[in-house]
């Protein structure tokens, strides 16, 4: 074998998986690397397994330098080659091994139900949420691309698809986008929020109509429903749509979900609607960044006609940080308050027409007095403890875990850093932020890795 010999191809990737899991958002995490493997390492040349061909190109595109890196530091040579392949192996897969997938006995067929019922006339959708007027950026790029791969073939590439972020960061928009272009295809597409479904379902037990209510939602070819994580608690629903969703898997017809957190964070929600919504895909939007914050404020100005100079948008992206909703607000309160004045906007007047809503933005959005709460929970002990200038080892690590997570979440300075947690200087910071990167990425400090992630996944829960 030409490689360290201590260790076979599976548990290489296994490692190597273990590396990219820290770096990376869980749902590209399990959507990228879900069901890979390795069939082969000889003569620095690996080939890698992939389920489809989406993957792969994302693969090549986007993961090619960091798994290349990865395996190198991992096998201990040179690689000169990575082949990505398409290659399914059954249960084999190293991530994503607990999803289980419908065993026939849990579904319950109601094939005579199908020809009857009514096409649903308007799907509930509106018809300006669309791809074309969706704005692509590193924040949305893998939801976007999903959906699309989605209507692409519908049923078949992936199903369900689940997509996950904060509000106001676009998933309604990419839901119904989905919706409106099937609509090109199919008539038979149905978009329901989840507290429709629940209150729907519970009127039709209510006036025994139960029959008919499961008719329709299980006779369409696309489902769309938003913010499943209302389900949460509530069981009569979850036993309902636990049932349409099967039925409608097995049928291939597509269903795509959005949620405000992933699947596992979803509050008293059951274990097999969880299983069931990891099965397909799971893809995250995050919050902006400048270019597409400015991209969109153009798009959305040019479509009102309204022109706005580059520093003036630089300064609405720049202080509108939560979402793109918040964005398009601010964006609409400039453009009605310049119609009315019948005025030019300069940076003054933008400045000044955003004034309340700036300082009121600035005050919900997540800050690094959040991110050491957050350590200070998870360790349980104090905020005080966290900034203080006591050396003890168990308060040594919260304290560096609290800076090299403001660095990653909110990407400040050292100096500010170090101003924020305690007063500290910025080279303490800087240390303590490599320390743990050392710890994590070259000493493969597992513990620490999964309390990191923890941490991470309390915070985007909440609500910022
Ligand atoms: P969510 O469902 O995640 O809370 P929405 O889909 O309702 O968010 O989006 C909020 C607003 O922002 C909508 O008006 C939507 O059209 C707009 N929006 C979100 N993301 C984009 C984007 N990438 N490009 C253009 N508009 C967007
Ligand atoms: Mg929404």
């Amino acid at each position: 074998m030409a490689y360290n010999n201590d260790m076979n191809n599976e548990e290489i990737w296994r490692a190597v998986l273990g590396e990219l899991e820290v770096s990376l958002t869980r749902a590209n995490f399990i959507t990228w690397f879900k069901d890979t493997f390795v069939s082969s390492f000889e003569n620095q040349r690996i080939i890698i397994c992939v389920p489809n061909g989406f993957v792969k190109k994302w693969l090549e595109e986007k993961y090619h330098k960091v798994i290349l890196h990865s395996l190198e530091k991992i096998s201990k040579q040179k690689i000169s080659e990575i082949i990505y392949k398409i290659e399914l192996q059954k249960n084999n897969a190293l991530v994503g091994s607990t999803i289980i997938k419908p065993k026939q006995d849990e579904v319950t067929i109601n094939s005579k139900g199908f020809e009857k019922v009514e096409p649903i006339a308007k799907y509930g959708l509106n018809p300006r949420y669309l791809f074309e007027n969706f704005v692509v950026g590193k924040s949305n790029e893998l939801a976007h691309a999903a959906c699309r791969a989605v209507v692409n073939d519908l049923g078949k590439a992936y199903n369900p698809l689940f997509i996950y972020g904060g509000v106001g960061l676009g998933k309604t928009h990419l839901l119904q986008a989905i919706g409106n272009e099937a609509a090109k295809f199919t008539n038979k597409i149905l978009y329901t929020t989840s507290e429709k479904f629940t209150n729907n379902y519970i009127q039709a037990v209510q006036t025994g109509k139960a029959k008919d209510f499961k008719n329709a939602y299980r006779n369409v070819d696309v489902l769309l429903i938003d913010d499943v994580q209302f389900m949460g608690g509530k069981d009569g629903t979850q036993e309902e749509f636990f049932h349409t969703f099967n039925e409608l898997q097995q049928g291939d017809k597509q269903i795509v979900m959005t949620s405000d957190r992933p699947p596992k964070s979803i509050p008293a929600i059951e274990k097999r609607l969880i299983s069931r919504f990891e099965s397909g895909m799971v893809a995250d939007v995050g919050k902006p960044d400048m270019e597409t914050k400015i991209a969109i404020l153009e798009r959305r100005s040019t479509e009102k006609n309204f022109s706005l100079d580059k520093d003036v948008l630089i300064y609405i992206a720049n202080n509108v940080q939560n979402n793109i909703r918040e964005l398009e607000g601010a964006l609409n309160k400039i453009i009605v308050i310049h119609q009315l004045n019948n005025s030019v906007p300069t940076l003054k007047s933008v400045k000044n027409a955003l004034s309340d809503y700036v300082s009121d933005i600035k005050a919900k959005s997540m800050n690094a007095k959040d991110v050491i709460e957050a350590v200070a929970q998870f360790y349980e002990i104090t905020i005080k403890e966290i900034i203080g200038s006591s050396r003890k080892k168990e308060l040594v690590k919260p304290r560096q875990i609290a800076i090299y997570l403001i660095r990653e979440e909110l990407g400040s300075s050292y100096p500010n850093i170090g101003a924020e947690v305690g007063g500290r200087d910025h080279t303490t910071a800087m240390h303590a932020y490599n320390k743990i990167l050392t710890e994590i990425k070259e000493n493969d400090n597992e513990k620490m890795k999964q309390e990191i992630i923890s941490i991470k996944q309390t915070l985007n829960n909440h609500p910022y």
